[in-house]
């Protein structure tokens, strides 16, 4: 039988190619034909509805079709939809910049902004190798990033990402960097604490800044969680280290926020947690709400003041056709006045702690290793034999979807990253939900 759906499946199969996807796959694998979405529900085209427990790829902050964001958008529309940036300025990216510089106590007062996370990567290794060359110090080339880091998939960012999977089959076209360890929490042996692990990956990073700064740009780091990689955890006091070796061995700190910034760890940016700024601080997908495409980077006086000249080449030469769209900015504007009407940051440690309890009966599943939480990020790994492995996140995906849940596993890690808007309805069905889900796929 054909039904609504399954026409728009067939035609998106034939002429729209799916992002990180083997097309092939989707012979079997359900490809969701997107209607509509209101709340934390998403519906297709039966009318059938799926609980976004992923926030649509980590960017949906407020739900779908928010009216508050909804309507700020809708305004803008009538104004200014788009202008560029080059030459011309506009009240929304000047309102957005200087309200994301007060959030950073205006540590990092200049926005330069794009539209995605990969391309936020890209500016910052430019600028901070354009620093180095316009500080008298153009050998310093290099960058360091962590084990399993992920960083985006164009060319600059796959150099700084560690995901075989992404970089494999580019490996020719990519430059290398220094990959240092993760202070990945899972590591600890008895007795050992999430500061042990970070002060001995902390040590492994200052041999090799011992040894090799004078050519080393910068650092790049996913603070707190490495989501890509299968929502790796870490200790604060990994970061408040490297800030200090990051500072003695001259050498910049970038963090990479796109993922963890606009509250998700349980701080506005996963940074405060260990009381640090970096030189450059990349952030994207939660700055709209999960509306429209943006991204910036965040920088100090120091880094802008180091271009600052009469001399063009002097000058950050980087833009993309769309930077700053006055669209995606009021979306932003509009998301950051949501946090401080309702208090979105301590409202979600109640929402946590509820969802974190919920889930109790996973903790203590025998197939379930390794939980944890920070802020709106809950991750397990699932214990399975190694034949399983390869099916077992697509297999995941789809009775999942039977359950009315939109979740997809990295790998064997199983994952929620959900809208900051839940009920105690919510967070009882999607607790549920996923623990109905894996014993179903586990039990196989
Ligand atoms: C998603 C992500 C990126 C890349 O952002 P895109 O908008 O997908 O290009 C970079 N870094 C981190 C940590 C991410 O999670």
């Amino acid at each position: 039988m054909h039904t609504r759906s399954s026409r728009w499946i067939e035609r998106s199969l034939k002429s729209v190619w799916h992002p990180c996807t083997q097309m092939q796959h989707h012979e079997t694998l359900p490809l969701v034909a997107l209607k509509q979405g209101k709340g934390v529900w998403l519906y297709d085209q039966d009318r059938n509805r799926y609980f976004d427990a992923i926030s649509s790829w980590w960017t949906n902050l407020f739900g779908h079709a928010n009216p508050f964001i909804s309507k700020a958008v809708k305004d803008q529309l009538d104004k200014l939809e788009h202008g560029m940036l080059a030459g011309c300025t506009h009240e929304p990216v000047v309102e957005l910049s200087e309200r994301l510089s007060a959030l950073t106590g205006n540590a990092l007062g200049h926005c330069f902004y794009a539209s995605d996370g990969a391309s936020a990567i890209e500016i910052a290794l430019k600028m901070s190798f354009h620093y180095w060359k316009n500080s008298g110090q153009p050998q310093k080339q290099e960058f360091v990033c962590l084990e399993n880091s992920y960083h985006g998939e164009t060319i600059g960012a796959l150099s700084v990402t560690d995901v075989t999977l992404f970089r494999d089959s580019y490996a020719p076209l990519i430059r290398n960097s220094h990959i240092v360890a993760s202070p990945d929490n899972r590591q600890a042996k008895d007795g050992q604490t999430g500061t042990d692990i970070a002060r001995e990956a902390a040590d492994k990073l200052e041999t090799l800044l011992q040894e090799k700064a004078g050519t080393i740009a910068a650092v790049i780091v996913e603070p707190l969680v490495q989501c890509a990689a299968g929502f790796v955890m870490y200790s604060p006091e990994y970061l408040k280290r490297i800030r200090e070796l990051c500072k003695h061995y001259h050498v910049h700190l970038i963090a990479d926020e796109i993922a963890v910034g606009f509250g998700r760890t349980g701080t506005f940016f996963a940074c405060e947690q260990a009381g640090i700024w970096p030189d450059f601080l990349c952030l994207s997908k939660g700055i709209t709400g999960g509306y429209l495409p943006l991204s910036a980077v965040m920088t100090t006086d120091t880094v802008f003041n180091a271009f600052y000249d009469r001399d063009i080449t002097r000058g950050f030469l980087h833009s993309h056709s769309y930077t700053g769209n006055p669209l995606a900015c009021r979306a932003a504007l509009a998301s950051l006045d949501l946090f401080r009407l309702h208090n979105v940051i301590s409202q979600n440690r109640g929402i946590s702690k509820k969802l974190d309890k919920a889930l109790d009966p996973l903790k203590t599943h025998p197939k379930v290793r390794h939980f944890r939480n920070c802020g709106m990020i809950w991750a397990f790994d699932a214990v399975m034999p190694a034949e399983k492995e390869v099916a077992f996140p697509r297999r995941f995906f789809e009775t999942a979807l039977k359950h009315e849940l939109l979740v997809r596993p990295i790998g064997n890690t199983v994952y929620l990253m959900p809208p900051y808007i839940l009920n105690d309805t919510d967070i009882a069905l999607l607790a549920d939900k996923t623990k109905a889900v894996f014993e179903e796929v586990i039990e196989e």
